[in-house]
């Protein structure tokens, strides 16, 4: 069980910030995550009165606030239009209604889970995130970040560009932990293919090669897949091994390449 000395409802990003860098402080989101942990948090940091459970739209793009919940990132019809419903099948498998009502976009990003639907999708989509301390920068910056570093992430940005989105996960039962996750985007000339739950942290990889520059076909799509599952790496788990995660990879981006090419 987790124990909270003390709770305290911050009033500035700069007092969260600074509680924060104390020993044994937390910051919380929906507390999810952080109340499956054991052992003993001093100060416990709620960014709930800063106005971060807002989902702003500019000309050119989306700021999520940390707060957002995975909730309102599934059923937000602007994100679902530019994402094509991406947004919705990235999460729709997470738990259930509730669970997603109160599991943050703050703490989906911030924890970098080896398993996380939330942070392959948003690889895919080149989104950013802003940290109160080291400001903006691109979300696969701050994934690859040590973790030891302690910042308050306020937003995540995602571009409004047009582009064509899909998402694709494996899981050996409903509302598991995914066995392997897939997010594909096609923007202009750019193929940009996400792959989480190696069971590492999402990594991104791109068409270096030129395999679909032609255009998307059954056999560029495969040669795609097999160059990507080539090149990342996977590890086994009680959900599967490393082989299978090998051939699910290549599975899913074929399928989401030609789901993609299809509209
Ligand atoms: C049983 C269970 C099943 C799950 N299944 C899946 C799944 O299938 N797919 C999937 O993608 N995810 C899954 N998750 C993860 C879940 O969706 C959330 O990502 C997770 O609970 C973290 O979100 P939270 O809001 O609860 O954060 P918390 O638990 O409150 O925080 C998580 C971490 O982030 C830190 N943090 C939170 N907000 C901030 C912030 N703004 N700035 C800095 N640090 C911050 C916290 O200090 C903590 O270290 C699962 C979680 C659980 C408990």
């Amino acid at each position: 069980m987790l124990t909270i000395k003390q709770y305290v409802k911050v009033q500035s990003l700069e007092e969260a910030y600074e509680l924060y860098q104390k020993k044994n402080n937390v910051v919380l989101g929906g507390m999810l995550w952080l109340k499956m942990g054991r052992g003993s948090v001093n100060t416990a940091i709620d960014l709930s009165g800063l106005g971060l459970d807002r989902i702003e739209e500019t000309e050119e793009e989306y700021r999520l606030g940390a707060m957002v919940s995975l909730r309102a990132l599934e059923t937000h019809p602007g994100l679902n239009e530019l994402t094509q419903g991406a947004a919705a099948e990235s999460v729709r498998h997470i738990v259930g209604v509730q669970f997603r009502n109160l599991a943050t976009v703050g703490g989906s990003v911030y924890g970098r889970f080896g398993f996380s639907d939330v942070l392959t999708l948003l690889l895919a989509l080149d989104a950013r995130v802003v940290l109160y301390h080291a400001g903006e920068m691109p979300l696969a910056e701050f994934a690859a970040l040590p973790r030891q570093q302690k910042d308050i992430l306020t937003h995540v940005i995602l571009p409004k560009a047009p582009r064509r989105v899909v998402y694709l996960s494996q899981r050996n039962i409903s509302t598991d932990f995914p066995v392997l996750t897939c997010a594909l985007s096609h923007q202009g000339k750019k193929y940009t293919c996400a792959i989480g739950a190696r069971p590492m942290a999402a990594q991104v990889y791109g068409d270096e090669k030129g395999i679909l520059t032609g255009g998307v076909t059954g056999e560029s799509a495969r040669a795609f897949a097999a160059d990507v599952a080539g090149r990342a790496r996977f590890s086994s788990n009680l959900r599967g091994s490393a082989d299978y995660r090998r051939e699910i990879c290549q599975v899913l981006i074929r399928r989401g390449l030609l789901a993609m090419e299809e509209g």
